[in-house]
């Protein structure tokens, strides 16, 4: 016997409404989840359209219970079947419910619409750009300038591109090479074959420039999705997908799903970047997910990045990626920046304690004299990493989570005194905050003080040191109010500011002409991280960094400050070897069998009672291990590096195979066996990620 679940009159209010029919044999081969069919419903059994979403051999429900379906409704596939069966694939690649797939592919209407305001892409971008930038909104009612659009690489990437007609594209180009202007012939040439595309970019204000340029170039043929649109807004932009109102669809990972009936190309833009791996169920990846759908309805698909990540380059070697190299500067006069690297341990041998060496201090002041503008980045927050007492080594700790406090230069009002206070200390996990100790809890000294380096510890020292440079600072503490950021970078892009100070918040996303310096203050920061992919990220950040200098006619310089610069992933990308980088990383790879050497499963448990957690993970453990003879590597259960956040502890579980079909197995059985007791205290969560 073969069961449908079926959803009558889909839309997303009813996606949770599923009845189950029974399927009549001659359509047995016939149906799979997207596929419309005609159905009894109702008492009366009047009939009604319906639309498969999945099949089964059970039904759960009593036989005599179950109406059989009618009759399939013929025609040709539309753009929800499409949606349906890409939903179909999530849930069953992620290990997600159908009805959580299908809430993130289907356009989700909203129950009730206030009279939202309609934004198009201009008035989007004009948001995005703040007031103070009229060269960008000067730029929007500019007719595209024809002449030499394209140099010859750009052409080459292009033609490329173009003739590849099964293979997705990997466009590798340095930063500044052009990548925007290839994305824009291509979507031209689709335009004239009437057909549409798909942008994807990590987020809309961390690509600022690609947005706007790609706004320019399509006018009101694009539509703009950001993370900050409402539901509704949601909805509306891709009704104007299924009304042909648009062409071209720019967004964050959710505007893969947009309803377009001829998509013939979608582009990811920085694919390397972690926002393309969702963080809630279904947990998808999306450059995986858009090779799928591109498959189902024979579209392009084109990746590109200046640091693509190590998995999409070993495809693009094994062939299985086509490769293209934009390996130039594309604005005329734009000389790649001149890279230095500090060994911070000589400068402190020499005496020199300040957070600048003498390089970067000189050429600050260079800068500062000339006019010209400078970029400090520094990959962590606060004013300090942590407090602690330099008389018995006490460290203040958050009492809900596993981590030490950060100081802030914030002022606070004390609730009982009244009193101002001068220092707050917060955790950056749970949000919890108390005022800064003046004496040890522990020892009672009063040696207790800030470590380590931040951005306001950085901006400080500036100040300190530059005191005539006008600063600014950009880090996720300056960035909480509505267009904060905005605001910072449209102000430091009309050289209301000499300095820019941030995290990597900093890195991409904006031409700034003036800028003809960039100090890395602290490079090895990202690379002491107990992740297996630190490398790969210093990797990135470093050279995405880099990348903002010289961006103009006059040639940039950076500085890179670290206390190993012999370690590969910083002597690489100040050499600019993209290629060396790789082989290095991928030995490192392989010796210690970590992907895309292999396929590796993240299992992380959560739960607020350390015995319920500690049984779970055990359970879990013992289904993963009971895959060994077929060559499973079941590490853990260990607890996470931070065992608690938020009163929950947590603990994972990584387990390595090199085939995929295994690994999803072992998810599967974990799924069903981790369940704890029905007397257990408390509940166990459990996500996986597959990498
Ligand atoms: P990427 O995304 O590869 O870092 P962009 O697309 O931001 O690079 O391009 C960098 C700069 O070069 C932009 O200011 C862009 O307008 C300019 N540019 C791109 N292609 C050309 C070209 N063929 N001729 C002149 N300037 C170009
Ligand atoms: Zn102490
Ligand atoms: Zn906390």
């Amino acid at each position: 016997m073969l069961y449908a679940e079926i959803i009558i009159d889909i839309s997303a209010e009813e996606l949770d409404k599923a009845f189950t029919y029974a399927v009549p044999e001659e359509l047995w081969d016939k149906l799979y989840p997207g596929v419309r069919v005609n159905v009894p419903f109702g008492n009366g059994g009047r009939k009604r359209k319906g639309v498969v979403i999945a099949l089964s051999t059970r039904s759960g429900l009593a036989d005599d219970k179950i109406k059989y379906i009618d009759s399939l409704i013929e025609g040709a596939p539309d753009i929800e079947q499409e949606l349906i069966r890409l939903a179909d694939y999530m849930s069953k690649e992620y290990g997600c419910t159908m009805n959580q797939a299908l809430m993130t592919v289907l356009p989700v209407k909203a129950k009730v619409r206030k009279n939202s305001r309609r934004k198009d892409a201009v008035e989007t971008i004009r948001g995005i750009a703040g007031d103070g930038s009229e060269c960008v909104s000067g730029a929007l009612t500019e007719e595209p300038e024809e002449k030499a659009f394209l140099n010859a690489d750009q052409l080459k990437a292009v033609e490329e591109i173009r003739t590849e007609n099964t293979r997705p594209s990997l466009l590798y180009g340095i930063t500044g090479s052009g990548k925007t202007r290839v994305y824009i012939e291509l979507i031209r040439g689709m335009q004239k074959a009437g057909k549409q595309s798909i942008v994807l970019i990590p987020e809309i204000s961390l690509t600022f420039q690609t947005v706007t340029e790609l706004a320019r170039y399509f006018g009101d043929k694009v539509a703009v999705m950001h993370s900050k649109l409402s539901a509704g807004e949601r909805y509306d932009q891709f009704q104007k997908a299924v009304n042909g109102e648009i062409d071209v669809m720019v967004g964050p990972r959710s505007a893969l799903f947009t309803p377009f009936k001829e998509l013939g190309l979608i582009i990811i833009d920085e694919e390397h970047e972690r926002t393309y791996q969702s963080e809630t169920s279904p947990r998808y990846d999306t450059r995986a997910v858009a090779r799928k759908r591109a498959d189902m309805c024979g579209a392009k698909l084109v990746l590109g990045s200046a640091t693509p990540s190590l998995e999409s380059y070993t495809k693009a070697l094994k062939g299985e990626y086509a490769l293209h190299k934009l390996l130039s500067r594309a604005h005329k006069g734009a000389e790649l920046p001149k890279i230095s690297v500090v060994d911070m341990r000589t400068e402190l041998a020499q005496g020199n304690r300040s957070i600048f060496s003498e390089t970067l201090h000189e050429k600050i002041s260079e800068r500062l004299d000339r006019g010209e503008q400078i970029m400090l980045f520094i990959n962590r927050r606060g004013y300090a990493g942590f407090v602690s007492c330099r008389s018995c080594g006490h460290v203040i700790k958050c009492p809900h989570c596993d981590v030490s406090m950060t100081a802030h230069n914030n002022w606070y009002v004390d609730p009982r005194t009244g009193r101002k206070e001068a220092a707050l200390l917060s955790c950056h996990y749970c949000g919890y905050t108390r005022p800064m100790p003046k004496i040890c809890p522990e020892c009672k000294s009063s040696y207790i003080a800030p470590f380590g380096t931040g951005t306001q510890k950085l901006e400080q020292a500036v100040r300190n040191t530059f005191p005539d440079a006008r600063v600014l600072r950009m880090d996720a503490d300056t960035t909480t109010s509505k267009n904060a950021y905005e605001r910072i970078l449209s102000d430091f892009k009309a050289h209301k500011a000499d300095i820019l100070i941030g995290t990597q918040m900093i890195v991409k996303g904006h031409d700034f002409e003036n800028v003809t310096l960039v100090g890395i203050v602290a490079a090895d920061l990202s690379l002491n991280t107990s992740e297996y992919d630190a490398s790969e990220r210093s990797y990135q950040l470093i050279t995405q960094a880099a990348g903002r200098s010289g961006r103009g006619e006059r040639t940039g310089e950076v500085v890179i400050q670290s206390y190993d610069p012999s370690h590969y992933a910083i002597s690489c990308a100040a050499g600019r070897d993209y290629e060396s980088f790789y082989e290095r990383e991928m030995s490192y790879r392989r010796l210690l069998n970590y992907p895309p050497e292999t396929f590796m499963l993240f299992v992380r448990l959560r739960s607020e009672d350390e015995q319920t957690l500690e049984a779970a993970a055990k359970k879990a453990a013992a289904a993963a291990e009971a895959y060994e003879p077929e060559g499973a590597e079941v590490i853990g259960p260990c607890n996470e590096a931070i065992y608690k956040i938020k009163d929950n502890y947590r603990k994972i579980i990584y387990i390595k195979n090199k085939r995929h079909d295994i690994i999803t197995k072992i998810r599967e059985d974990i799924m069903s066996h981790a369940e704890p007791d029905a007397s257990a205290p408390a509940r166990v969560y459990i996500n996986f990620d597959i990498r």
